[in-house]
Order: C-alpha cells, then structure tokens, then sequence
C-alpha cells in the first residue's frame, strides 16, 4: 500500500494538499511535510485550507505558503485541474468545510492519509491506521519508505510537532515505542530541538488567553458522581476579555486531570451554535456520543458542532452522556455531585463544596 502510494506520487505532477478546518498541528505539520516532500520531487503543490493557521503555529517553516480557500475561480481552476488531491488528518467532506465540495468533485485522484475511524467511501486511495498517533506518524512512514535521506530540518520541524501534539506530548495512550524512534529519527536527521518547538507552541499565550483561562475554569460543574466534569465558554466572556476563541485551545484537559474524571466537555457558543469538545480517559469512549450530536473524531477525543443554543447543547449531551458511558449502577441516572447532595443542575453549592471538603478531609485524616 505505501509502495503504491509513493508510485502514484512519483507519477503525477500536479498536487493539491489539504486538511480540516480549523487546523491543529498535526493536521497543519502533516500538510506542511507532505508539501516539502512533493516539492523535494520536483512536484507543483498547492496546501490549501479552508482556516488559516492558528497564531502558534505560524512561524512552521513553509506557513506562508498555505492559501485560506476564498471560493474564486483561480482555486476552484487549481482544484479542478490537479492531478493528485491529498486529504490529511480527516476523512468527511463536512470537515473539509467550505472547500469540501469542490475537492470532492475534482477529477484529481483523491488520496486519504488519516487516522481517524469510519472514512467516507469517496477517497480513491487511503492510507489509514486508526492506531497511528498521529497523521504525522503516516507522513513520516511515506516519505521513509521512498528517501529518509530527504528529511530537513523544515520537514522534520513539520512533522515533530504534528506527532508531538496530537499525542498530548507524548502522553496519550498511543505514544508507543516507535514514536519515540520516529521522533529520535527525526531529531537527528532535521538537526533539530525540541525545547525551542515547545516554547513557541505552549508559551505564546496571551494576557487575554489567561484571563479567558481563569474565568472558564471558574465554570466547573461535575455530574454523574464526579465522573465527568465540563466548562462553558460564553460569547459574552470572549467579549468582555477581548480573547480569541483559538485561546481556548487545551482547556477541556485541565477538566481531565481532575481525580476522579472520566469525561471532560467543554462547550463555546459561537453565533451560529456551539462547539463541542469531548475528551475521556481508558475505556470511556466519546466517539459515538459525539457522532450523536453529528460529529466524530476518536474514541478518547471527540468533537461536535452543535445547531443549537448554549444552555440547550449543554443540557442535551450532559443528559445524553450515559447513554454512551457506563457511570456504574448508582450514577447512572443521577445527576448528583461528588458528595449526592448536589442540585439538579449538577452544580456544588458553597454549602456543598464546603461539605464535600469537610468529608474528604475526615477521610485523609482517618487514612
Ligand atoms: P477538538 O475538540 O480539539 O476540536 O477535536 C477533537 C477531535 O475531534 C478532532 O481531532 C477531530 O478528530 C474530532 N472533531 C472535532 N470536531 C469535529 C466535528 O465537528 N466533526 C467531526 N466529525 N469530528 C470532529
Ligand atoms: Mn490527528
């Protein structure tokens, strides 16, 4: 399959490269690489997006040749007349947004590298593996199988941070051992370091992102026992800081590292609906619940745009939730807090909140 896919690269000369909106950086650093890769051939690429890059990811060496789709004749011609077109790191139209139609009814062969579940049936040819870290993690095995000698330090920078990011770097469940070689491989072939990728990802925030941090981690609430615990990002909250809703990046998974947690949601209202992240831990799967609600994504980390209102998307997926996770018997239908005591809304009162504590200093104490 790889040998085929690298044949068909070397047969055609005029590519179109794309991911999904709002692009994360293993959509965005598979993009780029493949783009370096084609280029190193001799190839006529184009990486077009229908979201431009998010601020941290900017400075990736090759960004400024990515094009935000605008519907104009001169990129529906591109799309039309391209010989090869590249999906990565998603596999529906839907989630190509505004420039899925077109690619879907390009002529151009129309390749899928991802590792995501359940492709839709119009990809002519797929390289997949859903325990693949990361679509990164394909990439790399593609442009190994035909010449490592070819990895730089821009490609490898591309591809450090596409593997780094979408395994939560390097913790995630599917950080294997062969990561770890790929990464090294990378590393020494690009000449490059690691400190340096990190600090320009993690270490841009704004005043306004942390701000917008403080304020949604005050919107806690916690269901089904303590199970799953999510935070609500307003638009008026966006406003007031003046933050960008980009900054919300990584929030859901402060949820997760709650003791306790099994499931961590996080919903921002926007003007048309609102924006789901569902994230878990082990055997809690997301995937179909968020597929409920017309998303998808993986089984510990999920995504879902919600047609509705805040307050109602909120009520609807909570209320859902045990439908889809198991919260065992005495938590299955409640919506109680940690202590039980909590009202129907699910969120502790002080009055709560200062039980619960009492308990759970009795207990350290008694331990
Ligand atoms: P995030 O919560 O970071 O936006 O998305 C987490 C994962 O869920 C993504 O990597 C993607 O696989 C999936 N995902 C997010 N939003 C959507 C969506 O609207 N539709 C589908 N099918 N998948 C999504
Ligand atoms: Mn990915």
């Amino acid at each position: 399959m790889i040998h085929q896919l690298v044949s068909l690269f070397l047969d055609h000369d005029r590519f179109v490269v794309t991911t999904h909106t709002r692009p994360d950086g293993d959509a965005l650093g598979s993009q780029l690489a493949l783009g370096h890769f084609l280029r190193k051939l001799g190839k006529e690429v184009h990486l077009i997006n229908t979201d431009a890059p998010p601020y941290n990811l900017s400075w990736m060496p090759g960004t400024d040749a990515v094009e935000v789709f605008d519907g104009a004749l001169r990129q529906l011609e591109i799309l039309a007349g391209a010989e090869v077109i590249v999906v990565l790191d998603t596999n529906t139209e839907e989630r190509l947004g505004k420039m899925g139609a077109a690619v879907r009814s390009s002529p151009a062969v129309k390749v899928l590298i991802d590792h995501h579940p359940t492709p839709e049936s119009w990809f002519d040819l797929q390289y997949r593996r859903e325990s693949a870290s990361s679509t990164g993690e394909l990439v790399y095995e593609l442009i190994v199988a035909h010449d490592p000698g070819l990895i730089d330090a821009a490609l490898a920078t591309a591809l450090y941070v596409a593997i780094m990011t979408d395994t939560g770097s390097f913790r995630y469940s599917s950080t294997t051992a062969e990561v770890h070689r790929i990464v090294a491989d990378l590393l020494e072939r690009g000449g490059i370091e690691p400190a340096p990728i990190h600090a320009a990802i993690f270490d841009t925030r704004s005043v306004e992102g942390l701000r917008l941090l403080s304020r949604t981690l005050d919107t806690l609430s916690l269901r089904y026992g303590g199970q799953l615990g999510y935070l609500v990002v307003p638009q008026r909250t966006l406003r007031e800081i003046g933050a960008d809703v980009q900054e919300t990046e990584g929030f859901v998974n402060y949820v997760l590292s709650i003791e306790g947690v099994r499931v961590a949601l996080l919903f921002i209202e926007t003007e048309r609906g609102t924006k789901v992240s569902f994230r878990s831990k082990g055997d809690a799967y997301v995937h179909e619940w968020a597929q409920h609600f017309g998303g998808g994504g993986h089984r510990n980390a999920s995504g879902a745009f919600v047609r509705k209102g805040l307050e109602e998307t909120i009520r609807e997926v909570v209320d859902a939730a045990p439908r889809f996770i198991d919260f065992g018997p005495e938590t299955a239908t409640a919506g109680c807090g940690a202590a039980g005591r909590a009202p129907d809304d699910g969120v502790l009162s002080p009055e709560d909140e200062a039980y619960l504590a009492s308990l759970l200093d009795l207990k350290s104490r008694n331990a």
